[in-house]
């Protein structure tokens, strides 16, 4: 059993909705971010290419992150599914650094999502039921509780809804997939196998569970989220803050 996702990019219209669920399934607090999309172009006009990668952690089979967590907060589980928990980390954010997929998120401080306004009604219920420490780090799940609850009741995740990652179940454009790599016959397994679908940047050899069919494994993504450019061209991520972006771009 190893859980994976497969996005199909042909299908993708980067409408955001899987991040927005995301941040909403979860309460998740203001700078936190488990899902994004990515959109860039390369080219010069009026030849100019469109690229949009939905990112989320790649639940690697052989994740960096795990190796260096001083305290083991960041875990795998035999499903393959890559989780923090919580109440072991202790803020010092090597995962981060480890990660070549800029993948996890750091939760700095409580903040509002509209500053001097007080927190909204879902901030206030997050805080109830999904409370995030401040000073922790954090990334996607799969949704790990829906697949539990969701077997529990004698559910299939990747089938039935209420067992499946909720940015699985809300894309419009149905780009997204779920499943068992481990079985041939599930099927993101026959997705990859029959489309050709790709892991993004192989290269950095933590084998991920997210493929992308319509991909380049050196996906050409340089791009600003939030003013910080995310992915680079270069074989060797980088995280550079505050980046004003490619030649392409500007
Ligand atoms: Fe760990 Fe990054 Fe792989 Fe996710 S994508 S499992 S955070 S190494
Ligand atoms: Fe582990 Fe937390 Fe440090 Fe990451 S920040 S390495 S999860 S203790």
């Amino acid at each position: 059993m190893r859980w994976g996702m497969v996005i199909n990019l042909n299908k993708c219209i980067g409408c955001d909705a899987c991040a927005v669920k995301c941040n909403q399934e979860h309460f998740l607090p203001k700078g936190v971010l488990w899902s994004k999309t990515l959109i860039s172009e390369t080219g010069k006009y009026p030849r100019v290419k469109k690229h949009v990668y939905p990112v989320l952690c790649n639940h690697c089979k052989d994740p960096a992150c795990t190796k260096v967590c001083p305290t083991g907060a960041t875990q795998q589980r035999e499903d393959g599914i890559v989780w923090v928990d919580q109440n072991k980390c202790i803020g010092c954010r090597r995962c981060m650094i480890s990660c070549p997929y800029q993948s996890r998120s750091y939760h700095s401080e409580e903040k509002e999502y509209y500053p001097g306004q007080g927190f909204t009604e879902w901030e206030t219920i997050g805080k109830i039921l999904y409370p995030l420490r401040v000073g922790v780090v954090s990334k996607c799940i799969f949704c790990k509780e829906r697949i539990d609850e969701g077997i529990k009741k004698g559910l299939k995740p990747g089938v039935d809804r209420e067992a499946t990652p909720a940015c699985v179940i809300i894309c419009p454009a149905k780009a997204r997939y779920f499943g068992d790599l481990d079985d041939n016959e599930s099927e993101v397994s026959k997705l990859i196998h029959e489309k050709g679908a790709v892991q993004l940047y192989r290269a950095h050899g933590t084998d991920p569970s997210v493929y992308y069919i319509g991909g380049i494994e050196e996906a050409p993504v340089v791009t600003k989220y939030f003013g910080i450019q995310v992915f680079d061209t270069s074989p060797e991520l980088t995280f550079k803050e505050g980046a004003t972006g490619s030649e392409e771009n500007e």
